[in-house]
């Protein structure tokens, strides 16, 4: 091999490295909630969820205090929420330190378009 074939090469190996080490980085910035789900499930009792009305299933809902609400609101079906499909518990963009149920509901609910 030449030598500038050698230090071409050398260039390539430099830059796919310095990408690698970029997107390790930015991953390890993401917050969790970005990354994967199993953080600790959302308690109705949370500060931030009663603001929001927030059960852990649809049906217990106070339908005096929203009358808006219908039980096919849930949080597997809410725009804000990234579960899995099937998985009983996801992120959600309102609670990015928790997972919410998806039989849940809260009043931010935005039907998933
Ligand atoms: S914003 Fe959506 S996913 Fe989050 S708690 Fe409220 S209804 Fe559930």
């Amino acid at each position: 091999m030449s030598e500038i074939a050698n230090i071409e090469s050398r260039r390539q190996f430099l830059k796919v490295a310095a990408g690698t080490a970029t997107a390790a980085v930015v991953v390890a910035m993401l917050p969790r909630a970005a990354r994967a789900s199993g953080l600790p499930h959302l308690s109705p009792d949370n500060a931030a969820a009663q603001a929001l009305g927030y059960v852990d299933n649809t049906k217990l809902v106070n339908k005096g205090k929203f009358p808006s609400h219908t039980d096919a609101q849930r949080c597997g079906n809410c725009a804000f929420c990234s579960a899995k499909a099937g998985a009983k518990w996801g992120p959600c963009q309102l609670f990015p330190g928790n997972d919410v149920n998806t039989d849940g509901w809260c009043s931010a609910h935005k039907m998933r378009a």
